[in-house]
């Protein structure tokens, strides 16, 4: 049986930590929420993260637009708050509305201000290793792996899915942290072979309940990056957590995994941000 890896307990306490840090230092960070259009999704992590926010002391400024929102108005928005100076970290939710090029949109905001870690200036210093902040998602795993006492160095891992969001940098922290990496997608040939490798196995491909007990190996440390709406509205992952929880050694639940550890990092990155603003790190 595994053990459970508890994010919502581990971002609990990295909050509380989070919490003190800013009381001690003085600094107010500013965290812009830009949300286009009307996703219920979206509306859901906007409202989780002005929530956070109040938690650990970050002010936050939330501009909910209509879905019409020329991407004319939302660059002239993003221009705005790179030179206002009580905001140090600016968010678009996405996904935009079709009419809005992303592209576009992430390269306008400040890099300083980019705390989802988006914009290719930081996504290069993340490849060389020279980062101010590091995305969301896969930051949160390798700090619910450090907090479980579990060191990638020397082991295999295998990432499966290869987006700009999660796989692709979930890959480079894994090798930052000296595993050794396999990175499967929607064309990897046999992908529960490649997965049965893994000493640690960190799933994002979007498919409820997609990896079985079959795909992986005895003991491995099983990362469930996924969050998919089932017909009955219950939230799943992407592993078969029934069939899967017995072989390994820890396993990550959904919800209550991964999920929460992405807006703590949203939150330490914005307060690295105002620390940086005010000339401290
Ligand atoms: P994307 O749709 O952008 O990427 C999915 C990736 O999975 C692609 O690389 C795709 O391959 C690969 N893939 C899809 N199907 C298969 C398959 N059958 N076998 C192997 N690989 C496959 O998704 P995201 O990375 O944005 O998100 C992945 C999941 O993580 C979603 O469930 C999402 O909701 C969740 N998520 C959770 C977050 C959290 O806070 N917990 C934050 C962000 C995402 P290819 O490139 O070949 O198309």
């Amino acid at each position: 049986m595994a053990k459970l890896i508890d994010g919502k307990a581990i971002s609990g306490a990295i909050r509380s930590e989070i919490k003190e840090e800013i009381a001690a230092s003085g600094l107010t960070p500013g965290l812009a929420v830009i949300l286009v259009g009307d996703d219920p999704a979206s509306a859901v992590y906007v409202r989780n993260k002005k929530r956070a926010c109040a938690e650990v002391g970050i002010y936050s400024e939330s501009y909910e637009l209509p879905a019409e929102t020329t991407q004319e108005e939302l660059l002239s928005l993003i221009g705005t708050l790179n030179k206002k100076d009580t905001i140090h970290g600016i968010l678009v939710q996405l996904p935009l509305p079709k009419h809005i090029d992303e592209k576009a949109v992430i390269l306008a905001i400040d890099p300083a201000k980019d705390v989802d870690a988006f914009h290719p200036v930081n996504v290069g210093r993340i490849v060389t290793g020279d980062y101010d902040y590091l995305p969301c998602t896969p930051a949160g795993v390798m700090t619910l792996l450090e907090r479980s006492g579990i060191d990638p160095k020397g082991r295999k891992c295998v990432v499966v899915g290869r987006s700009n969001i999660v796989g692709k940098p979930q890959a480079l922290l894994m090798l930052h942290a000296n595993a050794t990496v396999t990175v499967c997608h929607s064309k990897t040939a046999d992908l529960a072979a490649e997965c049965r490798q893994a000493d640690i196995l960190v799933v994002a491909i979007g498919r409820a309940d997609y990896i079985t007990g079959d795909m992986v190996k005895e003991g491995a440390v099983v990362i469930d990056v996924g969050m998919n709406r089932r017909a009955d509205g219950k939230l799943t992952g992407d592993v078969d957590f029934a069939s899967v929880e017995p072989k390994a050694s820890y396993i990550t639940p959904v919800p209550g995994g991964v999920g929460p550890m992405t807006i703590t990092t949203l939150m330490k990155n914005t307060f690295t941000a105002a620390k940086r603003a005010a000339g401290l790190k």
